[in-house]
This record gives structure tokens, sequence and C-alpha cells, in this order.
């Protein structure tokens, strides 16, 4: 994830609950990627490192453990940079240009001169991030399946240049892909930072009742007495993802019978939310600062670590002429 601030439910339920799962079955690499942050921030990086810090404290208030899996900052692993200068060497510019975010992106923030290499060449930087571990799979989400498609034909053309004793050496990663339920904000538009919609992982209880209480409901349930349906109600779809089966028959029975209130029926959203958030936050308050950037340095040495054992082989296959001992 990028450092662009504190991580919301929508961030949660989207990958991060996922990953925790992930831990239980695979050796995980998670990192905060700072340099991707420049790629659309570059002209502002005065929070970068607190951003840095509350993502990371929200990795682990979340249930990633450092014990059983690596996380780390992009920025601290230079091969991150090596790999990504070399896979940029191979990859068409035509490859980058049809990334359907790439020009998505550039409507979407207008307002931002995005017309620099680094927001072009991103995928490369990112097809670096997943090959530089050799990793079997890349859990993503339905949106985020063409990096991966472009990150397995940036391995394929390298291992088609290159080859160390007649074997490839950036095998290409599987997609995994996580369930990402809609979450609405309380806008009704998707939960987003950028619509300042969000409801964040360390909201206390009274801001998260405080937004539920303004969030839009069925646009047909105008008066107490007018019947609606969940199914056109964001607070619905939120009662969808996190209410128990009972609470869900209730709301459904409740707003088409017009039988409940709208206030009563967002104080029951909320009361699934405050349960949902109330383990993520006493495990942050566990981590003072000064733990968390421990776990960040070394996670980040393991990463390094992994990510030098590819180097060697990348830059073998490659010929590139090595002296001494390359990485930090
Ligand atoms: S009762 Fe609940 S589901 Fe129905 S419109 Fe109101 S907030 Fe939405």
């Amino acid at each position: 994830m990028r450092p662009t601030g504190k991580l919301h439910l929508g961030n949660f339920m989207g990958a991060l609950a996922n990953w925790v799962k992930l831990q239980d079955k695979y050796e995980c690499y998670f990192f905060i990627a700072d340099w991707h942050a420049l790629t659309t921030g570059y002209d502002d990086t005065s929070l970068i490192r607190q951003n840095t810090l509350d993502v990371l404290l929200d990795y682990l208030a979340a249930g990633l453990d450092p014990e059983r899996s690596v996380l780390f900052l992009q920025s601290r692993v230079l091969q991150h940079a090596e790999l990504s200068l070399l896979l940029g060497m191979i990859t068409p510019v035509g490859w980058l240009e049809r990334v359907p975010t790439y020009k998505d992106q550039q409507q979407n923030l207008a307002d931002k001169d995005l017309s620099n290499y680094g927001f072009l060449g991103y995928p490369v930087l990112m097809s670096a991030d997943i090959l530089l571990y050799q990793p079997q799979f890349v859990p993503v989400g339905n949106d985020q399946t063409a990096h991966v498609e472009l990150t397995r034909e940036v391995a394929r053309r390298f291992n088609q240049f290159y080859k160390l004793g007649g074997r490839e050496v950036l095998p290409e990663p599987d997609v995994l892909l996580t369930p990402s339920p809609k979450l609405p904000g309380t806008d009704g538009r998707k939960m987003s930072k950028s619509y300042g919609n969000t409801i964040q992982l360390t909201d206390p209880e009274p801001d998260v009742r405080k937004k539920l209480k303004t969030m839009v409901t069925d646009p047909a349930r105008i008066r107490r007495t007018d019947k609606g349906d969940p199914d056109k109600c964001p607070v619905g779809d939120l009662h969808k993802v996190f209410s128990t089966p009972e609470t869900l028959a209730k709301v459904y029975d409740g707003c088409r019978s017009a039988g409940i209130g709208c206030i009563e029926c967002k104080g029951w959203a909320a009361d699934a939310l405050v349960q949902i958030l109330q383990p993520i936050q006493e495990r942050r308050a566990r981590y003072s600062e000064a733990q968390a950037l421990e776990i960040l340095e070394d996670g980040s040495n393991r990463a390094r670590r992994r990510a030098e054992q590819t180097m060697v082989e990348v830059r073998a296959a490659m010929r590139m002429p090595m002296t001494g001992k390359s990485g930090q």
C-alpha cells in the first residue's frame, strides 16, 4: 500500500483482512510503497514519514504478524530500484500506456500534472516489487489483475532475453484473487480517501456513530412511515458485510415494512463496526512508534537479503559485470 494516510475500513475489507488470513498458509511479504507515493505525490513529501508510520501501525493493528510475515519499506530495499531500472530497459512504452489506471488516473487527478516519467513507469516498478521475491502468488482484488498480467508479460520478456544456465530466473506469478466486498463510504460512493467519505481504522466509537448518523440512505425512504429497501441503501450494504444474519434479517424486515427507523438501523450498523474496530484499535495501542520502526527495519533487512538473492541471479543472467558485494 502507498503511504498516503491512515487506512480505512475499505482498505481493511479489500486487502488487509485477506492478508491476515494468508499468513496461515503462505510465506508472505507485505510492504509500504513509499516510492510509489511519489509517482503522483512528487511535489509534497512532507507527510510521507508520518503516513508510513500510520500505515505500518495499521498493518500491525489489523493483525499482520512480523514474526510470520516480512513487513518492510520499499525504499529501504534498494534492489527494487535496481530491478526496476533493468526491467525498464526491456518494457515497451506502449505496454505502459495501455495500463487501464494510467489514463483513468490522469483523468481522475486532472488538477495534477501526471506527465512525469515516474508515473508512466510505475507498473515497471510494481513488476520489480513483485518479481524481486520470485513469488508464486500475488494477492489482489479484481481491479488489480491488469497489473499482475503486465508483471507476467515483463517476466516473460526478461526470460526470453536472459537465462541462467538455461533456467528462467523470474517465474511468472499467478493472481490470488481475494474477496473485496463492495464497501460504501458515508456518501454512498465507494469508500475512498479521495472522496473524504471514509471510516478509519483508528476512528473512536463516538466518531464512528457520528459518521453513520450522516450516512445517506435509500432515497425513496424520506419519511419514517415510507417503506425502504436495504438493497438500495448504503447502510444496508454495510449491514450485509458486517452484521450478523439475525441483525440483517431485522434490517430487511424492518426497512421493508417501515417497522424501524433509519436512525435505529444506523445504530445497529455502528454497533457492528465498533465490534470490528475494537480489537484492531487495541492491537494498535500495543505498539510504540519506536517498536513499530524497529519492526520495519528488521523486516527491511530480511526483505533485502531475499531480494539480493534474486538480484545475484538477475545480474548473472544478464551478464552484468559485478565485482564485490552489492546491496547494503
Ligand atoms: S432502515 Fe436501514 S436499510 Fe432501510 S433505508 Fe433506513 S438505513 Fe437504509
